[in-house]
């Protein structure tokens, strides 16, 4: 067989892909003569990963080449795999290249559409229909008969986009497999879901009520988690509305839709996630919040659970702790300088340290990452948090209980005569908390907090509102730190762009000098990042330093424009001046930088 093939045939071979990928500079001209001389050895070794049954299980050439793991041009470290070949494949066969993303998929219309088998067989997947054509993932691009069978199943006319075979089939599997267990849960729940309100039906008409034990509910709420885990959520928000429930998950810090489920499985899925959570099943008017221990390969992941009655049942939040996540200071996305200061800051024997930010801006994630570089065998780190937000056997850790009278500054006064070195206080809400907290780190205690400011050096004026004595907060403050995140570029599939005059402008920062020059960057969307462009979060920090001069003017109860002018003739550098930092380095976007900085 040789590369060159036959451009009358259309036969989807490995002499065709091979050619298309030499074609596009994808291959040498080595390694198409080496892939095409190892067929056999490849077509061995993918039956091998698939079971081995020649019978049931067709290879097809993107396997092939995707077996034999090349490096991809210019990215040494990355494989040329079934997404990348399918993509020069596509384009050599005329056919469009589409990535499947698990987020978007129909599932009505796949389960709908093709038994499972048939789908499975020839690798089939439904992507969405216009008018009377169906758009329809295939695996190979010239399988005109199939198309045809296929046209005469569903009664429209096929559309071929050309996918990745493994992405194809991990659909497949996610959807038909999650339709089974949601459909039994509503055979069991009633014998037409489409009646309504489900409880009352269920008290009205006498029908058996789905229980949270049976097992085609323990079934859909461990693939609800299990799918959740894999998308890299951080939340799962169950949303019921008047017809349907809605699933939707936080991943990188947005949310993204991914199931509707019937109206009638809402309840009996709600009340697993409640007993899992050791919540009150019988409770449906009251919000409450409870956890869920539960492990995922081996590693144990903590959800916290909260209930919030709505108009058309409860509303249920999960927020998803992997302890695989918790970070060290070195992943938060410091500079160098920065992460220096800031150790400097930790290392110190006693005093304040505050970090701030809105919700969601990273600061648990900081604290954490921090008493994490601090604890050890010799010292006593104690927290006080509400809620605790994740287990860590290096620490003692108390939760907040205010019906038990144990608020923030109770709970500090207590844990005082513990004799703790390292204090955490989860948040400083009140005058009692900041005064208690300022005490304690005036007494040889190092104590860390987080405080809901915009920028750092609006920590100084919140607390002297709350009440703290401008004197104490100068000689016991070592610094704040305010935060923010930013979506990092996905690094499968970034690429250097240029920034017009008006968008460099319109960040009203200048862009910092670098030695190499500025290298912007933005990802063009990838099944890695699921057409994002992003993958993963970076913070962004503003460190005030509260240094001999700051501590003085704070002493003297100096106002924060003559604070804020002495911290930066000490180099602190402002929110946005770090974000931008980050645009200039080719850490994120511009427009992660404008969303993220907006309120600064
Ligand atoms: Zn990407």
């Amino acid at each position: 067989m040789s590369p060159a093939g036959d451009p009358q045939r259309t036969d989807f071979s490995l002499a065709f892909v091979v050619k298309a990928l030499h074609q596009a500079r994808a291959i040498n001209l080595e390694q198409a003569k080496t892939l095409i001389s190892r067929e056999a050895l490849l077509h061995a070794r993918v039956l091998k990963e698939n079971g081995g049954d020649t019978q049931k299980y067709d290879v097809s050439p993107v396997e092939l080449v995707a077996a034999h793991r090349l490096p991809v041009t210019g990215r040494p470290t990355e494989v040329l795999d079934q997404d990348r070949i399918t993509v020069v494949a596509a384009e050599a066969a005329g056919v469009p290249y589409h990535k499947i993303d698990p987020l978007k998929l129909d599932m009505p219309l796949i389960t709908q559409t093709l038994s499972r088998p048939f789908a499975v067989r020839h690798v089939l997947l439904p992507l969405s229909t216009q008018g009377d054509v169906l758009n329809l993932a295939v695996a190979n691009p010239f399988d005109h008969e199939l198309f045809a069978e296929v046209s005469r199943l569903s009664g429209r006319r096929i559309r071929p986009f050309l996918s990745a075979k493994s992405d194809i089939l991990h659909a497949l599997q996610d959807t038909h497999g999650f339709k089974n267990t949601v459909a039994r849960a509503v055979d069991e729940a009633v014998s037409d879901p489409g009646l309504g309100n489900f409880e009352q039906l269920v008290v009205l008409g006498g029908e058996k009520e789905l229980q949270a034990e049976d097992k085609p509910v323990i079934n859909a709420v461990e693939y609800l988690l299990r799918y959740a885990f894999d998308q890299r959520a951080s939340d799962i928000h169950l949303e019921p509305k008047r017809d349907q429930t809605v699933m939707r998950l936080r991943i990188d810090g947005v949310l993204h839709p991914a199931f509707t489920l019937p109206r009638a499985v809402h309840a009996p899925i709600a009340a697993r996630f409640k007993m899992l959570a050791r919540m009150d099943i019988t409770e449906k008017r009251r919000p409450q919040d409870g956890r869920i221990k539960t492990e995922r390969d081996g590693v144990e992941i903590e959800l916290r659970v909260s209930t919030l009655p709505t108009a058309f049942g409860e509303k249920m939040v999960l927020r998803i702790f992997d302890p695989e996540k918790m970070t060290t200071l070195d992943q938060l996305g410091f500079e160098a300088h920065e992460q220096k200061l800031f150790e400097s800051w930790i290392g110190a024997p006693h005093g304040l340290i505050l970090v701030t930010g809105p919700t969601g801006s990273g600061k648990t994630t900081t604290l954490y990452a921090a008493l994490r570089a601090l604890a050890g065998p010799e010292v006593n780190v104690t927290t006080i948090e509400d809620p605790i937000e994740m287990v860590w056997d290096g620490f003692n850790q108390v939760q907040v209980q205010p019906k038990l009278d144990l608020d923030f500054s109770a709970a500090l006064r207590h844990i005082l005569r513990q004799d703790p070195d390292i204090i955490m206080v989860g948040e400083i809400r009140d005058g009692e908390t900041a005064n208690n907290a300022i005490q304690c780190a005036l007494t040889g205690h190092l104590v860390l907090s987080t405080l809901h400011t915009n920028d750092a050096i609006g920590a100084v004026a919140r607390l002297r509102d709350l009440g703290v004595p401008p004197f104490l907060l100068a000689s016991s403050l070592l610094g704040v730190m305010a935060q923010r995140l930013v979506r990092t570029n996905c690094p499968a599939c970034s690429e250097p762009i240029k920034l017009s005059a008006e968008q460099i402008q319109s960040l009203a920062v200048p862009i910092p000098l670098l030695p190499s020059g500025p290298t912007f960057t933005q990802g063009k969307g990838c099944v890695r990042c699921r057409e994002t462009g992003y993958r993963g979060r970076s913070g962004v920090f503003e460190m005030f330093h509260a240094g001999r001069e700051v501590r003085e003017l704070i002493a003297q109860g100096a106002d924060g424009g003559a604070i804020e002018q002495a911290a930066r003739q000490q180099g602190m550098r402002r929110l946005r001046e770090s974000a931008v930092h980050k645009l200039a380095t080719g850490v994120t976007t511009l427009e992660e930088v404008v969303r993220m900085t907006a309120d600064t």
